[in-house]
């Protein structure tokens, strides 16, 4: 349902080129989370603005072509920097996400800060910290709102290609490249625009998926003979442990994608894969779904998650194998809903 409270266009008189600025995404960055927070703040750039894009922590292999990228600071290997910049914000975007929990161990320091909070982003059930909000849950990608509130604040402005290219990125990973029911002609609509203004769609297709290491992909046998189907409930489930992980040399974001081989099966609504953390002590967890069933809301009951309807994230404290036992009895209690 679209919110719109608080309406962004009240933000420009609260930003000027003396501003200081941060741009916050969630733990765990995606390529919309890189996208949207590159694509600001290259935009910003553009009005004089200067800002500083921080991560809760290191963003995916997969990502780190993107341009600017370097420029990123991470709270996790440089959190003095970080807090001190973030201290002396006067506004601090926050993207693509709706709750300062939402950037891990970042949060509570967060929660502590008097600055102005912006909240860009397109998640279900928005928590209430933010001054300035755009949100709308019914938009496929935070670089997709990125881009209205570009257009329609600074209607003048001219997106540059990398700013193009930002945006393109987070649009096309948060729409699993335009195949998502959230996809509209809307979205076709904005990437014409972001091709026209220099994005190379071609070879941000190459950058992202064609740059696997071999260890990547025999991670992904190994996820694939630990598949295991209920067909009855209509779902299918991959579990990784941390000792698989270590054999096949596993970093960050190498599981990217593998939740979909699960929701690809014929007859499948629910998809899950459980990747167990050693260093964090929990098991992460990703939850898919096609159609009708809300993983947003299985989620949040029973795995201190959320996301959106069909595409939503949890955590188990339980060790693995106990973890896979509760989720198949949790999982028993919603048949009426997945047959
Ligand atoms: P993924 O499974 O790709 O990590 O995430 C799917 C969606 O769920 C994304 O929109 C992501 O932001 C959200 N998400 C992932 N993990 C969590 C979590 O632990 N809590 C909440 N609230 N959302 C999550
Ligand atoms: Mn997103």
């Amino acid at each position: 349902m679209p919110m719109r409270k608080n309406t962004i266009s009240e933000l420009k008189h609260h930003l000027s080129t003396d501003s200081i600025v941060s741009i916050l995404g969630h733990k765990n960055p995606d390529g919309d989370a890189l996208g949207s927070t590159l694509g600001l703040s290259l935009f910003l750039k553009t009005l004089g603005i200067t800002s500083q894009v921080i991560m809760p922590n290191t963003f995916p292999e997969f990502l780190k072509w993107l341009p600017a990228v370097d420029s990123v600071w991470c709270f996790d290997s440089d959190q003095e920097k970080c807090e001190e910049q973030l201290k002396n914000s006067d506004i601090v975007f926050t993207l693509d996400f709706n709750s300062l929990n939402r950037t891990g161990d970042l949060g509570a320091f967060l929660a502590t800060l008097d600055t102005r909070y912006v909240m860009i982003d397109h998640h279900q059930e928005p928590s209430d910290y933010a001054d300035f909000m755009l949100v709308d849950t019914s938009i496929a990608s935070t670089c997709e709102l990125v881009h209205e509130y570009i257009v329609t604040q600074y209607p003048e402005a001219k997106l540059s290609e990398d700013i193009a290219t930002c945006l393109y990125t987070g649009i096309m990973t948060d729409t699993g490249s335009f195949r998502f029911p959230s996809t509209t002609s809307k979205t076709h609509r904005i990437i014409a625009d972001l091709i026209d203004a220099g994005a190379d769609n071609s070879q941000i297709h190459q950058n992202t998926f064609d740059n696997n290491a071999v260890s990547r992909l025999n991670l992904l046998g190994r996820a694939l003979q630990n598949l295991k189907v209920i067909e009855d409930l209509s779902t299918a489930y991959i579990y990784l442990s941390q000792d698989e992980l270590n054999t096949y040399g596993f970093k960050k974001g190498d599981t990217e994608g593998f939740v979909n081989y699960a929701l690809s099966l014929k007859g499948i609504k629910f998809a899950v894969i459980f990747i167990e953390n050693k260093a964090d002590q929990i098991i992460k967890i990703s939850f898919r779904s096609i159609g009708d069933f809300d993983v947003n809301t299985f989620a949040r009951t029973h795995y201190h998650g959320g996301g959106h309807k069909n595409a939503a994230g949890g955590k188990s404290d339980l060790d693995l194998s106990s973890t896979l036992a509760e989720f198949e009895n949790t999982l028993n209690t919603y048949k009426e809903r997945l047959t």
